[in-house]
C-alpha cells in the first residue's frame, strides 16, 4: 500500500451469501497487502433477518470471534446493516448480545423494492429515477434518525447501476438539498460518512460518494469519514484504498477514521 495507515473497514467473507473467500483467507490477504487495520462487516438486510440472515449473522460473529488474527494486523469484528429503518426491531437483534467494533449502516433497497442492482430502469418513465433518489435519500434520513451505527455506507449506491452499469444520465444538482441534509444530519449525529472504492473498479468508475459530494460533506462541517473497498473476496481486498485516500485529501480532509469498540480512532492521511 501507498499510504502508512492504508485501512480497509468494509469487507465480505463467505459468511455473505454474495461473498467468496474464508475469514482467515481474508485476514492473510489484508496481512499481506500491510493494511494498518482491517474490518469485517457482513451482510445482514434487516427485512430479511428472520428467514435468512439471523443464523449467518451468528456465524460470522462466532467466526470473527474465533479466529486468531495474524500477528502485526489490526483487526475489528463489524457489521454491515442493510435497511435497518424498515425493521428496526431486527436491526436490533442483528446487534445484541454482540460487542461489534464497527456498524455500517446501508440502504441497498428503498421500501417495497428490490435491491437498485435488481431494478429494471430501461423505458422508465420521465421522473422515475428522480422519485426513487428522492425516496432513497428519505430512507438514509430515517436511518439516522433511528442511529444505532457509525457510518453511513456507499452514499449514492443508487448511482452504481443506474449510472454506472445502465448508463442513465443523472443530474444530481436536483437533489443538492436533499443531499445537504443528508450531510446535516450525519454531522449532527456524529455518525462518520464511508468513502466507498468499489465505484472505482466498476462501471461507475468514480468512489461512493464522489469527490463533488465529499467536497461538499467536508464544506458543511463533517469531518468523520471511514474507508472501505467493499471487497466480496480476496481479489478485491484493500482495493482502490490509496486512491480513496487521496480523494480524501483532494476534498480538504486530513484524516480519517477507524472504529474500535464502536469508537473513531482518527488516522492522518499518510
Ligand atoms: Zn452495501
Ligand atoms: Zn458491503
Amino acid at each position: 500500500m501507498k499510504h502508512r495507515f492504508a485501512s480497509d473497514c468494509h469487507n465480505h467473507s463467505h459468511c455473505s451469501p454474495d461473498g467468496s473467500d474464508s475469514i482467515a483467507a481474508m485476514l492473510s490477504r489484508a496481512r499481506e497487502l500491510g493494511l494498518y487495520a482491517y474490518t469485517l462487516t457482513d451482510h445482514c438486510e434487516c427485512q430479511k433477518f428472520e428467514e435468512r440472515y439471523r443464523a449467518r449473522v451468528e456465524d460470522a460473529w462466532a467466526q470473527m470471534s474465533d479466529v486468531q488474527p495474524p500477528e502485526g494486523l489490526r483487526f475489528y469484528r463489524g457489521i454491515e446493516l442493510g435497511q435497518p429503518n424498515q425493521d428496526t426491531a431486527s436491526a436490533a437483534k442483528a446487534l445484541q448480545g454482540r460487542a461489534y467494533d464497527f456498524v455500517i449502516g446501508s440502504i441497498h433497497n428503498i421500501r417495497d423494492f428490490e435491491d437498485f442492482f435488481f431494478l429494471d430502469y430501461s423505458g422508465a418513465p420521465d421522473g422515475y429515477i428522480d422519485s426513487l433518489l428522492t425516496a432513497y435519500w428519505q430512507e438514509l434520513l430515517e436511518m439516522i434518525a433511528w442511529g444505532d451505527f457509525d457510518t453511513l455506507g456507499h452514499l449514492t449506491y443508487p448511482l452504481r447501476y443506474i449510472q454506472g452499469d445502465h448508463g442513465i444520465p443523472v443530474d444530481l444538482s436536483k437533489h443538492q438539498d436533499a443531499i445537504d441534509s443528508v450531510f446535516t444530519a450525519l454531522i449532527k449525529a456524529g455518525k462518520a460518512l464511508e468513502v466507498n472504492t468499489s465505484g472505482l473498479r466498476q462501471k461507475i468508475g468514480r468512489t461512493l460518494p464522489d469527490l463533488p459530494l465529499l467536497k461538499r460533506y467536508h464544506e458543511l462541517g463533517g469531518k468523520l469519514v471511514t474507508l472501505g473497498s467493499d471487497a466480496h473476496s480476496i481479489a478485491d481486498l484493500a482495493k482502490g484504498i490509496d486512491e480513496g485516500m487521496d480523494v480524501l485529501r483532494e476534498a480538504g480532509f486530513t484524516e480519517f477514521a477507524v472504529y474500535a469498540q464502536r469508537r473513531p480512532e482518527m488516522l492522518p492521511l499518510e
